[in-house]
């Protein structure tokens, strides 16, 4: 017998479980299909387990400054599987309080894989639910290249299970994982090489960013290999890994390759054509701005859109969805615009709006830009002196901020306040009226002349 619910999510992560919640709140009798752990990509191998390592490696980076502030420390060592153990005892946490939080909120787990059999119908495992409203949220899996030899590298799900530190690794790509991983992985002791196939890591954020962060990068010891592209991988005596590159370098002696260039959606195991769902070259599946599928009654959320690939994205889509279908709030649905972003790089980037450029296209000589570049006072006294830099990207006489980029210490931290701001239509005369906090970093986005 088919079991019926009002909704049902396919995919137990970040997008997949607030619908859900949201609805069950509604009184909506809900069920979430979860082939592997509860929490999806951001719980076990994304945000959660990668936040922990950036805060190991940010104490690796204090550890190095101390000296300038008086203390002098005995030998220092990292234990990387006691790090490691305690992660995975947090993660596993998160999983069984997911499990009971399903159970209180009256929301079915089942546990499978599900396809579509027809609009309303999914299989899981040989037995059949229905429901009103289908919602798709399986998220993606990181890619791997057709280069000879790829199968030798791993990928960042890889990268979690190390049990120990590498010494020496070579990170290809150029996005926030390339960045994320590169950074950890060299305060926490690996000798760390940076492959980028073009010029730039980050290429499409401010220049500013990846100007500096290039610069940070470059100072903390990353060897970063521009314009290198990967030809061949392979395994040089049994052991390390060699690295064949499209311009003849040959790169020897790593113990890990991560692969770091991007995504794929995981859609192509849910038969969406037995639906009519329908979906892109790569597998992104359109929605409209209400995640409406091209099917009434099917809705995609989170990844699987292909539209900024981050936790609360997921979540905020989910949960408007639910408000808009069962709470009677009919124009409910997530704008994209002013998705406030940070990447956890050492030193981190925090930026929200558009790029200089990018407001430079639309708006022509209607923009003006603030922008400044300092030595932060923490990093007065550390021996390398990191540089802390600040953009406001303004448009109009009115000089509405569309664009704030910050990269240095707190960059993280800092942004979430200022993109409430810019998202309420703040004006550079509002920044420029807040009363500075002092002695901050901050305060010098309201101070910029
Ligand atoms: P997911 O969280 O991936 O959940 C999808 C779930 O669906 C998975 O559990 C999967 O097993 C399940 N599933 C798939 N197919 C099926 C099927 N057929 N049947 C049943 N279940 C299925 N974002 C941030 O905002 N901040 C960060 O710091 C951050 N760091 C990241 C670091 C890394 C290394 C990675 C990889 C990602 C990071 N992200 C971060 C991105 C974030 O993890 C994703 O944007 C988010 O998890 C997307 O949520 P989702 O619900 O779309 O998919
Ligand atoms: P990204 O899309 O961010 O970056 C991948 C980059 O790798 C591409 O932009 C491309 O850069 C480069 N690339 C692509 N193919 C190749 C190739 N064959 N060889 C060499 N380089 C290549 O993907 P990620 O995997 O880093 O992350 C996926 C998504 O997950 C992110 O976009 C983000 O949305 C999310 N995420 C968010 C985080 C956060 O919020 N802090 C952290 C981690 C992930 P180019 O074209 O310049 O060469």
């Amino acid at each position: 017998m088919t079991q019926h619910y009002d909704l049902i999510a396919i995919g137990g992560g970040s997008g997949g479980l607030s619908v859900a919640e949201r609805a069950a709140r509604y009184g909506k009798k809900c069920a979430v299909i979860e082939k592997g752990p509860l929490g999806g990509t951001c719980v076990n191998v994304g945000c959660v387990p990668k936040k922990v390592m950036w805060l190991g490696a940010s104490i690796a980076h204090t550890l190095e400054h101390a000296a300038g502030y008086g203390y002098s420390l005995g030998e220092v060592s990292f234990d990387w599987s006691a790090l490691k153990q305690a992660r995975d005892e947090y993660v596993h946490g998160i999983n069984d309080w997911y499990h009971t939080y399903l159970a209180d909120s009256q929301i079915d787990e089942i546990v499978g894989s599900a396809r579509f059999v027809d609009a309303h119908t999914v299989e899981v495992d040989g037995r059949r639910y229905s429901a009103e409203h289908i919602v798709i949220a399986p998220g993606g899996v990181p890619t791997l290249p057709q280069t000879e030899g790829a199968e030798l590298g791993i990928t960042s799900d890889g990268f979690f299970a190390l049990q120990s530190l590498p010494k020496r690794v070579a990170v290809v790509g150029s996005g926030y994982i390339a960045v994320e991983l590169a950074g950890m992985l060299n305060a926490l002791g690996a000798d760390v090489t940076m492959l980028l196939r073009r010029e730039h890591l980050l290429r499409n954020f401010d220049a500013m960013l990846r100007e500096n962060l290039m610069e940070e990068m470059l100072g903390d010891g990353i060897d970063i290999l521009a314009r290198t592209q990967v030809k061949r991988v392979v395994r040089q005596d049994g052991q390390c890994l060699s690295i064949e590159c499209e311009n003849g370098q040959r790169l020897e002696g790593f113990d890990v390759l991560i692969w770091a260039i991007g995504r794929r959606p995981l859609s192509e195991e849910l038969d969406l054509g037995a639906a009519g769902v329908e979906s892109d070259a790569q597998g992104y599946i359109p929605t409209d701005k209400f995640q409406q599928t091209n099917v009434k009654g099917i809705y995609a959320i989170g990844d699987v859109t292909g539209r900024a690939q981050l936790t609360p994205v997921a979540i905020a889509a989910g949960r408007r969805l639910s408000d808009r279908l069962f709470g009677g709030m009919a124009e409910r649905y997530l704008p994209y615009e002013n998705i406030p972003t940070v990447v956890f790089s050492h030193p981190p980037i925090g930026t929200v709006g558009v790029t200089e450029s990018e407001a430079r296209e639309t708006h022509g000589e209607a923009v003006k830009v603030y922008q400044t570049r300092f030595t932060a006072m923490y990093d007065v006294f550390t021996e390398r002196k990191q540089k802390t830099a600040m953009k406001l990207v303004t448009v109009g006489a009115q000089e509405r901020v569309v664009g704030c980029h910050i990269i240095g210490p707190g960059a993280d931290e800092m942004l979430q306040g200022f993109a409430v701001a810019i998202r309420m239509g703040a004006t550079k005369q509002d920044f420029d009226d807040t009363v500075a906090i002092h002695p901050t970093s901050g305060e010098e986005l309201v101070t910029m002349r």
